[in-house]
């Protein structure tokens, strides 16, 4: 097979895909095209090997091109292609679910299938709603997200999100929506290690809201256990921890969007299991699949299922899914994923290597423009100081630079984040963090 390239590819070719949260004019004038990817390593257009920082988009955890899953997908594609789960059923989703559940905490029993996280975000929204109903509490229709907090794309992620360019350009699509407070704090936690010390009491926020609006028109609170897109944001020492501890007194759904910190980005199964702190409802998508085909899933404790199973008599329980719940291909691909990550023991091997990434994501303090340098688990961020009136200039230079000097990493505004495959080694950080100082060190 011939691989596309810049130069065999016709500019003409750019014009039709709207691209995605991206600036399509600038992106036509220069793009940048990858054409294979294998393990740490991306191959460009242009022929070259550049380093996988990102793990894709925070999702390829086992690497890239990974055979196992390639075979699982041709079988199950081959063996049953397609089969409905709405009143019908076929073995893959309902094994994938098992064993999900063996990994989850505490009574988190139950797993909706979705296809991405922005699905899994408005399925967790919903439940949450609809719980409260069955309940006999149906003025419990408030959801609180939080400012910087990033849930997807559709509605209600949308709305619980917390960027202003979704307010400025969709306005309030939901109404009966609050946010809590960002955490991030440079004053305070600037150059921290792992956990921010400062800024436990601003989930007493969420106190003020129950008071303002009262606990019986509250239905759930949703936050990153550590918000990735927007900047890598770390939660202070005891800030989740209080979060749960409001919700438990009011009777407030606790949800978890870990899209991003979902299967090992912290050295454990989930964020969760990293900061002790069960929530009643965990998302995720991205790494369930190693990313090879799309796939989400909400994860639910036993009583929020039992409500809806024993809540309606007759029928249906939960009016809500996709023709594609428990595709038979994502579930053979996520369940080859699941065995990689168990024979590889990937979903704990971070905390291996979190020491070496630490050390390497603070050796770039004193580089040019560098303000905060942010870790936890095998994620990383660098906030540099933005150009006067520019918001985010710098960091796109940086990740221009990165990509043409041989490493992909992401730019939020100005924070350069950094999310590599879980199957790292040293020299690979190593060669990242080269090319990172190296392009650092030519910023203007
Ligand atoms: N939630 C979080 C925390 C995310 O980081 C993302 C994607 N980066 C989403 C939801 C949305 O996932 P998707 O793009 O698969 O819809």
């Amino acid at each position: 097979m011939e691989l596309a390239t810049t130069t065999n590819l016709p500019s003409s070719d750019l014009d039709a895909f709207w691209m995605p949260f991206t600036a399509n004019r600038q992106f036509k004038a220069s793009p940048r095209l990858l054409v294979a990817a294998e393990g740490m390593y991306y191959t460009t257009s242009d022929g070259r090997q550049i380093i996988d920082g990102t793990a894709g988009l925070w999702c390829v955890n086992a690497g890239h091109g990974r055979r196992e899953i390639a075979d699982a997908v041709q079988k199950q594609v081959m063996q049953l292609d397609f089969a409905p789960t709405f009143q019908m059923g076929h073995p893959a989703p309902f094994e994938l679910a098992t064993r999900l559940v063996e990994l989850l905490p505490g009574d988190l029993n139950r797993v909706f299938f979705t296809n991405s996280g922005s699905e899994s975000v408005d399925t967790a929204l919903k439940i949450a709603i609809a719980y409260h109903r069955l309940k006999g509490q149906g003025a419990r229709q408030r959801l609180i997200g939080r400012e910087r907090g990033y849930h997807g794309v559709n509605f209600g992620g949308t709305a619980v999100g917390g960027t202003g360019a979704n307010r400025k350009l969709f306005g309030n699509i939901v109404t009966g929506i609050d946010h809590l407070s960002h955490t991030h704090n440079l004053e305070h936690n600037a150059f921290t290690r792992g956990q921010p010390k400062w800024g436990e009491h601003l989930a007493n926020e969420l106190d003020r809201l129950v008071t303002l609006h009262d606990a019986s028109t509250i239905a759930a609170v949703i936050v990153e256990p550590v918000a990735g897109s927007t900047g890598v944001l770390l939660p202070p020492v005891g800030y989740l921890q209080k979060l749960r501890q409001i919700c438990d007194k009011h009777g407030i759904l606790l949800i978890f969007d870990e899209v991003i910190t979902g299967f090992g980005r912290l050295g454990k199964p989930f964020a969760a299991d990293y900061f002790g702190v069960i929530p009643d409802i965990i998302t995720v998508a991205k790494g369930i699949t190693n990313a090879t085909v799309p796939m989400g899933a909400v994860f639910v404790r036993e009583e929020i299922y039992q409500t809806f199973v024993q809540g309606i008599e007759n029928g249906i329980e939960f009016f809500h899914g996709y023709t594609y719940s428990g595709h038979p291909v994502a579930c053979a691909a996520s369940l080859a994923t699941l065995d990689i990550y168990k024979k590889e023991g990937l979903l704990t091997r971070v905390s291996e290597i979190a020491d070496y990434w630490e050390n390497a994501v603070h050796s770039l303090r004193g580089l040019p423009h560098v303000i905060d340098l942010r870790n936890l688990g095998l994620v990383g961020a660098i906030e540099l100081e933005s150009i006067p009136g520019k918001p985010g200039a710098r960091g796109y230079e940086t990740f221009v630079k990165c990509y043409q000097q041989g490493a992909l990493v992401r730019a939020a505004g100005d924070n350069i984040a950094l999310s590599p495959p879980l199957i790292i080694e040293k020299q690979h950080i190593d060669e990242l963090f080269g090319v990172v100082t190296d392009v650092l060190k030519q910023l203007a």
